[in-house]
């Protein structure tokens, strides 16, 4: 088995535990719950979830998603997690190679991941994951080789300050809140990390896939124009997209013109 293969497992099986571990974060942190303490119980039975039951992925698939003791579903988004945590950490690996881009990239991904998560389950973005993000994203840029800290204090001007200012016109035009506060603190830690460029990017591919997502709910009459999307999700999807193939994308849309 070569090295690098060796790695790329390595960095999965840590990406499931990790990811395990994020699913505890999503649904514990809105609620001021200790993400350590106590063991995971069943939210339908309350059934404490043996060590064996926990295995991620694995153990989804041996009990069909079900719960052991009352058999009730446990909700897809589990596993997903978790596999997408697998995936970020090798992705990252894959992408930036023996660095110290590679952790950083890893961080930064867990960071998205649990936004996601929180922002799809209970439709907010914790002050407490967007405004220390922001902080270690600055403050890795004083150290990193690939971005000065003045680019990532430039990021988080424009991701705060942009989508603030497109919040207030939302409000003004609207009369309703479109785009919560949030989005903006979260679209600033994008930027402490991703710099100006990646916060351009996030905002467009959140948008883009927001929207789309948003027209076809609705189209199906699923949604209304008032009912409310997890921006954030997207945004987490335009980040990664944007940590990954951000500076290719970029690239290619230059040689359009
Ligand atoms: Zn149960």
């Amino acid at each position: 088995m070569s090295l690098q293969l060796l790695v790329d497992l390595y960095l999965a099986v840590s990406g499931l535990l990790i990811g395990s571990y994020l699913n505890v974060v999503i649904h514990r942190l809105p609620r001021e719950q200790s993400t350590v303490l106590p063991r995971s119980r069943c939210p339908h039975c309350g059934g404490v979830i043996r060590a064996y039951d926990n295995i991620p992925l694995i153990s989804y698939l041996i009990l069909r998603g079900h719960c052991r003791h009352c058999r009730a579903a446990i909700s897809w988004r589990y596993p997903l997690i978790e596999g997408l945590t697998a995936i970020c950490f090798v992705l990252s690996f894959e992408v930036f190679g023996v660095s110290w881009k590679t952790p950083m990239a890893i961080l930064f991904c867990c960071l998205l991941i649990a936004l996601a998560g929180i922002d799809a389950e209970h439709y907010i973005l914790p002050d407490r994951i967007t405004l220390p993000g922001a902080v270690v994203g600055l403050a890795i840029a004083f150290v990193a080789p690939w971005i000065t800290w003045q680019q990532s204090a430039l990021g988080i001007l424009l991701g705060g300050g942009l989508l603030w200012a497109v919040a207030e016109l939302w409000v003004r035009l609207r009369k309703v809140e479109g785009l919560g506060l949030g989005d903006v603190k979260m679209l600033a830690m994008v930027g402490a990390f991703l710099g100006w460029e990646g916060v351009v990017v996030t905002l467009f591919l959140g948008s883009l896939t927001g929207s789309l997502v948003g027209v076809t709910l609705m189209l199906r009459h699923r949604m209304n124009l008032s009912s409310r999307l997890p921006f954030g999700v997207f945004l987490s999807l335009g980040a990664l997209i944007a940590l990954f193939a951000g500076p290719w994308l970029l690239g290619s849309y230059g040689r359009l013109f």
